[in-house]
């Protein structure tokens, strides 16, 4: 059996910026370590590892 498991974080897999839910923005968020400014690189067309794999935007019908 398998479980879904909605993912609340998300990681490029060409800069390595961690991104993580906000449920009250209803979007990714970058990750962010001791303050820190959004990590990774800006001009990345990030490869988030679940790309392809789940939606948390997908409408419902
Ligand atoms: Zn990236």
């Amino acid at each position: 059996m398998v479980t879904i498991n909605p993912p609340t974080e998300r990681s490029c897999e060409r800069c390595g910026r961690e991104d993580m839910w906000d449920a009250e923005k209803q979007t990714f968020v970058a990750k962010t370590d001791n303050g820190a400014s959004e990590r990774g690189n800006p001009h990345c067309l990030h490869e988030w590892d679940i790309n392809g794999k789940y939606n948390p935007l997908q409408p419902e019908s």
